[in-house]
């Protein structure tokens, strides 16, 4: 069994006082590997005080200085990318491949982090009266949280924290509980990097660390990504507490393939982006929308490959494929094909009965056709190796069946017409478009959220949206009068 997992505060790892554990899996071989200690109210409260002293100093880092410690804790994610990869192979079970490449896009957070000099910069206008300045500046907000979810336990909480760093705020990461251990490592980097104590943190837990997080009022931000009910719920309690808050939910992706699409092409993105991570992705595709001929062209083209997918432990090379997080996990996914079944889904291929390993929590992979929006295989967010085919008539069609969905995180287009794939980015009701593109994740420049039940909140996540987040602005009005000038005037200033 591995180490207990611990909190991190103050630059140190630090026991969780509640007396309360929660099991860490391995989920390719179903066997406990460890305990992870839960939060109780009063150890979120220690983390904040750290949290709070370390903010007062920070802020005051130079922007060359914070720069010069992200450019550290760049170097030593790249260093360390296999020795991170391996952890969340142990915990997560998507396969080394995919971990390396969620290891890769949140390095891609702290390259844009790194700039932060240039992010910050305010703007100033001369004369903007008559012998006045006015010029702005960006200021950190002192203690914020990031609540991150069991699927990126690397790549989400770069998103948050590298920006909140960056622009002088202190951070606290409360990550899954199912997979804890990434935290750690990130926390022992940043300290090899420089950075001061108590800017990062990490506190272990559950809802109870969440709401004492959300709760206290030294905490100025909250960003979450999860589930939409957690999300929706933190949204409310924290706006209600009068925080700044982003909360990303979840997702139910559509893939509107056009009579015109290269049939290849579209199943190859399709089987990628459905089974990738066993379906445990906010931007899988779950849903394929075919128009007209195409549907049985091209359910024939991704149920053909299906039986070329390794499945098996993740951190084994070669393999396609690793199991769910959990056994109750897996459990449900298997129900909901049992129900898409009974609604009248055809089950093309069957991943309750592929061969897979016996040990651990793998479902092989699931193509059901011809599903209706009515049938819980639609509506539901499975997060799972379940791709459903939605058939119909014509783009119009699909692009209302699309937007009707209440998620709103990727929608994605295959077609070979330029001007369809225009119409659907202007048409599509969704915070991320591809167009011939399966998961079109943006690179760390833009900025990363869905729209409907996908986000609560005005703000998208890291890029300049996350700088954004994570500062408020300051306006000063400057005049340097020659003394001999003063004098009284009771009327409201006029700019001259
Ligand atoms: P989750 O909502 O169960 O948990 C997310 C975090 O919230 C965890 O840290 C967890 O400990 C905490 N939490 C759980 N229940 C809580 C409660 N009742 N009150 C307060 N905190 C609570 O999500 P998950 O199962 O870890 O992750 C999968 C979900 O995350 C999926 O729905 C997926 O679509 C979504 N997700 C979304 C994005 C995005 O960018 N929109 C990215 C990744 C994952």
């Amino acid at each position: 069994m591995n180490q207990h997992v611990s909190h991190w505060i103050d630059g140190a790892p630090a026991s969780a006082t509640s007396g309360r554990l929660s099991a860490v899996f391995n989920p390719a071989t179903g066997r406990r590997i460890g305990d992870v200690g839960l939060a109780s109210t009063s150890d979120v409260a220690a983390a904040v005080d750290s949290a709070t002293a370390a903010a007062r100093v920070w802020r005051q880092a130079s922007l060359s200085r914070r720069s010069g410690v992200l450019f550290a804790f760049r170097q030593l994610l790249h260093d360390h990318a296999d020795e991170l990869a391996a952890i969340v192979t142990e915990e997560h079970g998507k396969v080394l491949d995919d971990a390396r490449g969620e290891i890769a896009r949140g390095l891609e957070n702290v390259e844009f982090a790194s700039g932060a000099p240039q992010h910050l910069k305010g703007e100033f206008s001369e004369q903007a009266s008559t012998g006045v300045d006015v010029y702005s500046i960006r200021q950190p907000l002192g203690v914020v949280a990031g609540i991150t979810p069991f699927n990126f336990p690397v790549m989400v909480p770069l998103w948050m924290a590298a920006n909140a760093i960056a622009c002088g705020n202190a951070f606290i990461l409360k990550p899954s509980e199912k997979d804890p251990s990434a935290a750690l490592q990130l926390a022992e980097l940043w300290k090899l990097a420089g950075l001061p104590d108590g800017v990062f943190t990490v506190i272990q837990g559950d809802k109870e660390a969440v709401d004492a997080l959300i709760d206290h009022p030294d905490v100025a931000a909250i960003s979450f990504v999860g589930s939409t009910p957690v999300a929706k719920d933190i949204y409310e309690r924290g706006t209600a507490a009068g925080k700044r808050v982003q909360a990303l939910g979840g997702a139910k992706n559509h893939m509107l393939v056009l009579p015109d699409a290269d049939v290849d092409h579209a199943a190859d993105a399709a089987v990628s982006a459905a089974y990738g991570a066993a379906g445990e992705r906010c931007m899988s595709v779950s849903v394929v929308v075919a128009v007209g001929p195409v549907g049985d062209q091209l359910v024939d083209a991704i149920a053909s490959r299906l039986p070329n997918l390794v499945i098996g432990d993740g951190s084994t090379e070669g393999t396609d494929m690793g199991p769910l997080i959990s056994e109750a996990h897996r459990d449900k996914v298997a129900t909901y094909i049992s129900e898409g079944e009974d609604d009248g889904a055809r089950v093309i291929v069957d991943g309750r009965k592929a061969h897979v390993p016996e040990e651990g929590f793998f479902l092989g992979t699931t193509l059901l056709d011809h599903v209706r929006p009515d049938m819980s295989v639609y509506s539901d967010e499975i997060f799972g190796p379940v791709l459903a085919v939605v058939r119909v008539d014509s783009y119009a069609d699909g692009v209302a069946l699309i937007n009707e969905n209440p998620f709103g995180n990727g929608a994605v287009i295959f077609t070979r017409d330029g001007g369809a794939a225009r119409q659907f980015q202007f048409d599509v009701e969704a915070g991320m478009v591809g167009i011939n593109v399966p998961i079109p994740v943006p690179v760390a420049f833009y900025s990363f959220g869905g729209w409907k039940s996908s986000l609560f909140g005005d703000a998208h996540m890291y890029g300049p949206e996350g700088i954004a987040f994570y500062t408020r602005g300051k306006v000063v009005t400057a005049r340097w009068p020659d003394p001999a000038e003063s004098m009284i005037d009771l009327g409201f200033p006029r700019t001259r």
